[in-house]
């Protein structure tokens, strides 16, 4: 018998502990953990937990067993891991963030305003400078906590950029978080389709194009351009095995699509700015719909998520509160997105209906009882634009080495500042002015402009344009690595 220090644990240690050598038990006092290393201990009915009152970490953890609870060799979490937060909670500090939001959210979003945001003005010459660092190194510079960079810019980006923010450029994040949140507050709005895009409205749309003498060919993907030696132009496009004239071309697909025509086209591979694509990537998108066989309660009709290693961004939308069509109906639809999805391509549609339930009853506990009566699963291999560090260098301008071939689409270099749909459809406009122009007929586009900058803003980036106009002029300042 006598007394001496015991480890019970990698972190929970007991000085003056009464040893009894022949006694097969170890009995903890909770009152000797509670007093002497100032814990708080949390009985439940199947397990016990220990917290440090001065961390708020939990250092221990025991499970109930006949009665008694036993201590395990718990290791303690990092503080960051341990508080977490759900998809829910995130989705309900997140949703649409707003700079005011933002700005609750992390003070830091301040100084990411007034500094990289002024450095930041979208020409050719930040792009290039901001485009060589990724958006993790950003946050670090202005000071993000792990957590707000866990929880709030690493979901944000997964869905905004559709890549974690250690895969993404510095500048499209500040492009798009600009575009999307910081700028121009007062028009800063969220608006849902009440229906799919498709029947709302691609499909009226082209309709109405159509009265206009426009022809569709459905189905018709195009393969390749004839290319005029005489004139340096495209006389031709080839869809399917059929070859049509062509004064002028906008060509408004992906990259993936593009790398593709490169690839097989003896035009486009002789020029470099068609090759340097070869050099992006685009990634995977895999969307599910799915019927449920009653109605589950879900408290948003839009929801951003990503998963706790970061691997996925998903969003999931409440289609009976989105869509007419749904709208009284006795049994739940939703779709959900998986971005930068490239561990669930692979998966039988089975397995991915397993992942999604399983994901949505972390969130929502009815989801787990719910049977899925329908599904509609549909896989993009590197259907979306990824703004990877480095990127920006290789990314094409609206017009081309060809002089009636246009581009458009959400990775053309615009200086118009706007991001997305928004983006494909001011270069769309650009491109078609550009063939007006070409052409000398027809009537140009008229293209609103991103709204100015307030009047101080726009002081600041004039300044600090002109002081790195001053500083480029010193031999040396570009000889370091900026
Ligand atoms: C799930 C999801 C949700 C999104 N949500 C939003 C959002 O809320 N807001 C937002 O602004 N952006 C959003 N985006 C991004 C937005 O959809 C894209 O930025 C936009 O669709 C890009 O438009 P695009 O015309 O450049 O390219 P795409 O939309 O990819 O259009 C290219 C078209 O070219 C066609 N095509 C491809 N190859 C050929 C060929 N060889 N011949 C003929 N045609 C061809 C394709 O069929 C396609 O119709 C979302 C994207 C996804 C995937």
């Amino acid at each position: 018998m006598g007394y001496r220090t015991a480890n019970l644990t990698s972190s929970i240690f007991l000085s003056s502990v009464l040893c009894l050598p022949k006694f097969s038990f170890n009995l903890l006092s909770v009152s000797k953990l509670t007093r002497t290393l100032n814990y708080s201990v949390f009985f439940f009915s199947d397990q016990c937990l220990f917290q440090d009152l001065t961390t708020k970490q939990i250092i221990g953890r025991g499970h109930e067993s006949g009665g008694l609870y036993i201590l395990e060799n718990h290791v303690p979490r990092l503080l960051v891991c341990s508080s977490t937060l759900t998809p829910l909670e995130v989705h309900c500090r997140l949703g649409h963030p707003s700079l005011s939001t933002m700005k609750k959210l992390c003070p830091q979003f301040q100084s990411l305003s007034v500094l990289e945001l002024i450095d930041f003005d979208n020409t050719d010459m930040a792009w290039r400078k901001y485009d060589a660092i990724t958006a993790r190194e950003l946050f670090k510079q202005f000071g993000c906590s792990e957590r707000i960079y866990r929880n709030v810019f690493g979901p944000l980006l997964q869905v905004g950029l559709f890549a974690p923010p250690e895969q993404c450029s510095a500048a499209a994040t500040i492009g798009m978080l600009y575009f999307i949140s910081l700028a121009h507050q007062k028009d800063f709005d969220m608006v849902w389709c009440r229906g799919t895009v498709r029947g709302k409205i691609f499909n009226p749309w082209m309709d109405s194009l159509r009265t206009k003498g426009c022809r569709f060919l459905d189905g018709g993907k195009m393969k390749d351009f004839i290319f005029n030696k005489e004139t340096s132009c495209i006389s031709g496009v080839v869809c399917s095995n059929e070859t049509y004239g062509a004064d002028a071309v906008i060509l408004a697909v992906g990259i993936s699509k593009v790398q593709e025509l490169v690839k097989n086209s003896a035009a486009l591979c002789t020029r470099e700015e068609f090759l340097k694509v070869l050099n992006l990537s685009g990634i995977d998108l895999l969307t599910c719909k799915l019927q449920l066989d009653r109605k589950v309660n879900i408290p948003h009709a839009s929801n951003v998520c990503s998963t706790f290693d970061d691997s996925l961004g998903w969003t999931f939308f409440d289609l009976n509160a989105l869509h007419d069509e749904h709208k009284d109906s006795e049994v739940t639809t939703i779709r959900v997105d998986f971005y930068h999805a490239n561990e669930l391509l692979p998966l039988q549609d089975e397995l991915v209906v397993t992942k999604v339930i399983s994901l949505l009853s972390n969130i929502i506990k009815d989801f787990e009882k719910a049977k899925v009566i329908e599904k509609e699963i549909a896989r993009f291999p590197k259907s979306l634009t990824h703004f990877f560090p480095g990127s920006y260098r290789h990314m094409m301008r609206g017009s081309t080495s060809f002089p009636n071939l246009f581009m458009a689409g959400d990775w053309i270099i615009t200086r118009h500042g706007s991001w997305s749909q928004e983006k494909s459809y001011v270069t769309g406009l650009e491109a078609a002015n550009q063939v007006v122009d070409f052409l000398e007929e027809g009537s140009f586009a008229k293209i609103i402009p991103v709204e100015e900058d307030e009047p101080h803003v726009q002081a600041l980036r004039t300044l600090n344009r002109r002081f790195n106009e001053i500083t480029d002029q010193f031999p040396l300042f570009n000889f370091f690595l900026q």
